[in-house]
């Protein structure tokens, strides 16, 4: 199985959105790293089929998705950033909608609904009112909804918004378990939701795909390129106006700066292991700055 993301570009109004977006992706867990504006959700929706790229095509296993519309929709689970809830239906009964949707066979909707609710956690208040949810709960649901037809292809934008830490770890295991012989790709731009869960993440830095690989290959991209350093509290306005700082501490003796930059910022600076943050960062430093 595998599905191919060719050439890809998609304008608004003569403004590039999506730029020659080209990656191909076999069973697995991706996560799809950008900051807000990116054009997560615009590739996303392209990825569904719910939106015509302007140049390109995706394929499911060599064929053009546009062309197999009906066998696409049916391998395919989906959380869109937006998702749309009836707050007066039940959890419960907001599933069965979604399984008739997907035209699942009663007994076999039944079974599915009360198991993907029992594995998100909302088995105890699934005859409850969705408006009676919290937003983790909300979240939840959507996440469950996304695999009613047991997908092999599933794709979740910022599932884990709203979530809280326990939450998170829960929503991790789910993927972990889920995701044997199925492609799923999630975008965040919550750095440590990856750290665990993807086995590939891909940067996507103003509609271009920057780079894609391992959390580790990415790290050797950025090997001795972050610092730590010590330094009067005084010149921390200065140095925040020149580099990029993914952290800062005060201590006894000063401030401790975490500084992401190829040379040594300041004399005395201590090369430190990279972590993802400090990639985020390295590549997302402009966004970060106008945000
Ligand atoms: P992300 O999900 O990474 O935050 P989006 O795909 O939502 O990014 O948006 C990427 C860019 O495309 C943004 O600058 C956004 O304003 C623009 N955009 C998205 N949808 C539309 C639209 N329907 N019309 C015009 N511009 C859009």
């Amino acid at each position: 199985m595998e599905l191919t993301i060719k050439n890809i570009s998609k304008e608004y109004e003569g403004t590039s959105v999506l730029n020659n977006v080209t990656f191909q992706l076999k069973p697995g867990v991706y996560g799809l790293l950008g900051a807000n504006g990116a054009g997560k959700t615009t590739l996303f929706r392209i990825l569904c089929g719910l939106l015509k790229p302007t140049k390109g095509s995706v394929l499911y296993n060599q064929q053009e998705i546009l062309k197999q519309a009906d066998n696409y929709r049916s391998i395919l689970g989906f959380l869109p950033q937006d998702f749309r809830y009836y707050d007066e239906f039940t959890g419960l009964k907001f599933m069965r909608y979604i399984a008739a949707l997907k035209g699942l066979n009663n007994n076999t909707a039944k079974k599915r609904c009360v198991e993907l609710l029992k594995l998100v956690g909302l088995e105890a208040v699934k005859n409850k009112k969705i408006k009676e949810y919290s937003g983790g709960m909300k979240q939840r649901l959507g996440i469950a909804q996304s695999m009613i037809n047991d997908p092999e292809i599933l794709i979740l934008d910022e599932p884990t918004v709203g979530l809280d830490p326990k939450e998170r770890v829960r929503f991790r295991n789910l993927i972990s378990s889920f995701s044997t012989e199925k492609i799923v790709i999630l975008s965040t731009h919550i750095v440590s939701d990856i750290e665990y869960i993807a086995d590939e993440i891909l940067v996507l830095k103003r509609g271009n795909l920057e780079t894609r690989g391992t959390a580790s290959e990415l790290l050797k991209e950025i090997q001795g390129a972050v610092w730590e350093c010590l330094v009067p509290e005084s010149s921390v306005k200065r140095l925040m106006q020149i580099y990029t700082i993914s952290n800062q501490k005060h201590t006894e003796n000063g401030m401790v700066l975490r500084i992401v930059n190829q040379e040594m910022p300041v004399e005395n600076a201590q090369p430190v292991p990279p972590t993802l943050e400090d990639l985020y960062l390295y590549y997302f430093r402009e966004d970060v700055v106008e945000l």
